[in-house]
């Protein structure tokens, strides 16, 4: 589970997550969809029509493009989580 902190350094990074890495690893998995249409592809949640077969495509959109609403979607479903946790057995 990545912290709020991960999230603004991904966000102030100039190239994301530069290590290889699954949809499961990446600090924006919260925001990003898999379709299987043909191949296997990527979407933002966020934005819907944003898609690519690319994971590291998504991020760079996720990161670059309205990157603020974006980072404030990834910070709000970190804190839900959070408390969901914080709930214990709920
Ligand atoms: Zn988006």
């Amino acid at each position: 589970m990545y912290t709020k902190e991960d999230v603004e350094k991904f966000f102030a990074s100039d190239n994301g997550q530069v290590v290889e890495h699954a949809l499961e690893q990446s600090i924006c998995w919260p925001l990003i969809g898999q379709k299987n249409y043909k191949s296997l592809f990527y979407y933002c949640k966020v934005c819907h029509d944003v898609e690519n077969i690319y994971l590291a495509s998504i991020e760079n959109h996720i990161r670059l493009k309205d990157s603020e609403k974006h980072k404030a979607k990834l910070i709000e479903y970190l804190q839900k989580e959070r408390e969901k946790e914080g709930q214990g057995n709920d």
